[in-house]
């Protein structure tokens, strides 16, 4: 057994003055049982937490680490901003240098406005939407997260999809009472809606959903998508916070064959620091203030230390341009996963796009959030144990991501499918 005393004792001393220890519930592992593990350090695909014990890291918190930790040129960029100055309540050139890399990338984005997390880049997203369209009702995919503001905080768990039910105490009713849920990958779900309210502003989707595990939209649901939103003055917002920089510089949007009216970015943006951003044509954009009346401020927005770490990576990844690698590692991966599971005689189904996959415990293809919630949980937490005790730091849900980042080597590629056998003997 490995030991994580150190981490036992941060957790109890943490327990006092931080709600459950942690400041971001996906921390806690409260799906695996356990206590979370402490962090100390990290350095390129590794990190290492406070007992010494030494991970793999498939978590990349979250997602934004996508060229590892400690990147050189991202350390560079980031302390020389940090002793010009931290932050000056007035506008920089960094800001304008990160609007235009990110502008230059997605499909009909003129202006961009920056933010301090994905969940404020969509919940502004909401408000914009309704102003352009003058429509309050917004429709949202069960399994689907956009981060936690009220409006879209609706579970809507399998057997209730068609219910908006709050998924969470605090939220009132009537803060979810103009949110619609319709099934990932059911055209029909969106048309019934459609048909029924004529009060729509917009459809938020995650082109590639990453929240309920990684599941991949048909190309027929997401083009029909683009087109009856299209048709019926619907704004399609598109959330790419997690798919941003994923699968290629730029965004699952063009991959995909189409554009969105707003899109939401977060994560990779800022390069590990708080970074969110929404943007769309100028003639959305321009209704945002100070050109319009959609107010939405921020002290903190457009930080110049988080635009030098987002302009850092975003530079860096197009010039790693590490997308081949992802898909050929993820593939490895994924072949690893279900020879394992196979020769287990576990059912396993993996799902993949660029650098974000992973398993889900199930014989059955996974095409929405219903049958992603039929997988077996239970697998799931021995499988996570198992891959601890191996040295690979995965994250603590069944329905969440895997992230690669671009310094795996190959050595480390036979240590992740040497956990990932080890791992699943324990499944059984
Ligand atoms: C992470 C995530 C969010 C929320 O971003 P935060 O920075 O955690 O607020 C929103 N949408 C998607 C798709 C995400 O993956």
């Amino acid at each position: 057994m490995m030991n994580n005393k150190k981490s036992q004792e941060l957790y109890n001393k943490g327990l006092k003055h931080l709600v459950g220890a942690v400041n971001s519930p996906v921390r806690a592992f409260k799906s695996v049982g356990g206590n979370p593990l402490f962090m100390e350090r990290a350095h390129g695909s590794k990190i290492y937490d406070v007992d010494g014990n030494e991970y793999i890291d498939l978590v990349l918190s979250y997602g934004p680490m996508i060229l590892g930790h400690g990147n050189n040129k991202v350390i560079e960029a980031v302390q020389k901003q940090v002793c010009t100055g931290f932050t000056f309540g007035a506008s920089t050139e960094n800001e304008i240098i990160l609007a235009e890399m990110v502008c230059n990338v997605f499909p009909g984005m003129d202006k961009v406005r920056f933010v301090n997390s994905g969940t404020e880049a969509i919940m502004s997203a909401i408000r914009l939407a309704r102003a352009f369209t003058n429509k309050n009702h917004i429709i949202k995919f069960a399994g689907c997260y956009h981060g936690h503001s009220d409006a879209l905080l609706v579970a809507a768990g399998s057997g209730l999809v068609t219910y908006s039910l709050p998924g969470s105490a605090g939220v009132p009713a009537d803060a979810v009472k103009n949110t619609l849920i319709a099934e990932y990958n059911n055209i029909d779900s969106v048309k019934k809606h459609l048909t029924e309210c004529n009060d729509i502003a917009a459809v938020f989707i995650e082109p590639i959903a990453g929240n309920m595990g990684v599941v991949l939209p048909t190309d027929a649901f997401i083009k029909e998508l683009r087109k009856i939103t299209k048709e019926a003055g619907i704004l399609l917002v598109v959330d790419e916070v997690m798919t941003g920089f994923r699968s290629k510089f730029g965004g699952a949007q063009e991959l995909l064959g189409i554009e969105a009216d707003i899109t939401c970015l977060g994560k990779v943006v800022g390069g590990g620091f708080p970074v969110g951003a929404y943007g769309a044509r100028n003639e959305i954009m321009n209704m945002v203030s100070p050109l319009g009346d959609v107010y939405q401020a921020g002290t903190l927005s457009g930080n110049p230390v988080a635009m030098a770490a987002g302009i850092a990576t975003l530079t860096e990844l197009k010039a790693q341009n590490p997308y081949d690698k992802f898909n050929r590692q993820a593939e490895q991966l994924e072949k690893a996963l279900l020879d394992a599971a196979n020769e287990n005689g576990i059912g396993l189904t993996v799902n993949h796009f660029g650098s974000m996959f992973n398993p889900f415990f199930s014989n059955k293809k996974i095409t929405n959030f219903a049958e992603a919630q039929e997988c077996n949980t239970e697998q799931f937490t021995k499988f996570f144990w198992g891959m601890i005790e191996n040295g690979i730091y995965i994250p603590p849900s069944q329905f969440e991501a895997w992230f690669l980042c671009s310094v795996i080597s190959d050595e480390e590629m036979e240590r992740l499918i040497k956990g990932i056998n080890n791992a699943m003997k324990l499944v059984g």
